[in-house]
């Protein structure tokens, strides 16, 4: 997922740390084998994030020989899948250009000064059943944050590899397992796999594809992007991008064989590579298991990694694009869901230091943690708090907590009212 400075993202800190408890799938792996398995398999999602967020890839930082190894590495998988090429001249590449001068100032032009990068995107394609020119595209970026020169919240002085393993070897490896299911167990459409590159430097690979996509855009039913997805811990999944067609949550239910706790939000553009394709009409969706303390940082590693509550997200992606089979593209209009504050929501005030709870819907901001030493831990907020006033400002939402901030200064004094347990309390804050 990409970190926008200065966004809603600088918010989230660290929360609880009861995952740590958790150990990794005792998983078999045997590496060196190739015996994945064509069914969508917790082991061999370990295979795949222990290779793609392992220290010799050294954080796949786009347009490195680095992302070099992973990019190889998914051709190869979809190579022994049979996955068709469908990138540049006949090969599975798609390549283009980056500026790192983007990497210093996002906002630069490409005509900034700054070194000149090539990378590549991954795209391939599983011909269908049926006979349609129709396709679903399935995606997944693969580049990480390298050292964290760029997009780290790690602040320690020696640079670290950052591995990256469910940002987003996750939803590469979530990608891999569809490509060799729908290899052997071909959907009615046809499905064109995306694995970006860029996406950390600012959806510069989706970016790229939208304006010079390899398959006609018009043909596209929908997108569903894969980014983040290897932390369900419990049952509950978020799916973004719901209000983009009417039929997306009636289909998200009917698919919900593992009767999942699916938080549908109707958003379509957020910080990952469906936002691209939003912005070219196409209905989108964004599966992920939340964001968490080791969100682009090094500890981002595959110890932390649920593979079998991963195993079950993959699953109901696979029904969904199977269930879209039997929905024509006249069915599935594309429908504006911008999310617009979230998008255009900056944060020029004090920070309190909460990870707020993306999937809450009720009146006032959920938290799900607080960070050590900041505002909100300091007036003693915990996981679970409902934060429904700062100040005489009631919030309604997580948009009116951004809101309220912004009108308070750092250093100010001034009061915060919660709902813990049922109850409604004020607390004095600190900014
Ligand atoms: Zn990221």
């Amino acid at each position: 997922m990409f970190h926008k400075p200065y966004s809603f993202f600088l918010v989230i800190l660290l929360s609880s740390l009861s995952w740590l408890q958790c150990s990794p799938s005792d998983s078999s792996s045997t590496s060196g084998s190739n015996a994945f398995s064509p069914e969508i398999s917790a082991s061999d999602i370990y295979s795949h994030i222990e290779f793609l967020a392992s220290d010799s890839l050294q954080g796949r930082e786009s347009g490195t020989e680095f992302e070099a190894l992973a990019s190889n590495y998914i051709i190869q998988k979809f190579e022994e899948f049979g996955v068709q090429p469908k990138g540049d001249d006949g090969t599975f590449l798609q390549a283009f250009t980056i500026n790192t001068a983007r990497l210093i100032n996002p906002h630069a032009t490409d005509n900034a000064e700054g070194e000149r990068r090539v990378a590549n995107n991954v795209v391939g394609w599983i011909p269908g059943r049926s006979n349609t020119n129709e396709y679903v595209v399935i995606g997944a970026h693969y580049d990480h944050l390298g050292y964290g020169s760029f997009g780290s919240l790690y602040r320690g002085d020696t640079p670290r590899i950052h591995n990256g393993a469910d940002d987003n070897a996750s939803g590469t490896a979530g990608l891999l397992e569809l490509a060799h299911y729908f290899s052997e167990h071909p959907p009615a459409d046809n499905i064109l796999l995306l694995a970006f590159s860029g996406e950390e430097m600012g959806l510069l690979g989706s970016a790229h594809y939208v304006e010079e996509p390899t398959v006609g855009l018009s043909q596209a039913k929908a997108m569903i992007n894969l980014d983040m997805i290897g932390r369900m811990s419990d049952t509950n999944l978020l799916i973004f991008g719901v209000g983009t067609t009417p039929k997306w949550s009636e289909l998200a239910m009917a698919v919900n064989e593992d009767s999942l706790s699916l938080n549908l939000v109707k958003d379509g553009t957020g910080a990952s590579d469906h936002t691209s394709f939003y912005y070219k009409n196409i209905p989108v969706l964004h599966y992920f298991t939340d964001t968490h303390s080791d969100y682009h940082r090094p500890s981002d590693d595959l110890a932390y990694i649920e593979v079998e509550g991963q195993e079950l997200v993959v699953n109901h992606v696979a029904r969904m694009v199977d269930a879209l089979g039997s929905v024509s593209k006249d069915e599935l209009p594309f429908v504006e869901a911008p999310g617009e504050q979230r998008q255009s929501m900056t944060l020029s005030g004090p920070t309190l230091g909460v990870l707020p709870d993306y999937g809450f819907e009720g009146v006032g901001m959920r938290i799900t943690g607080t960070n050590p030493g900041q505002p909100a831990q300091n007036a003693g907020l915990k996981s679970g708090d409902i934060i429904v006033a700062l100040g005489d400002t009631p919030l309604e939402d997580i948009y009116g907590y951004m809101g309220a901030l912004n009108t308070l200064e750092v250093g100010q004094k001034t009061t915060i009212t919660i709902i813990r347990d049922g109850v409604e309390q004020t607390l004095e804050l600190q900014l």
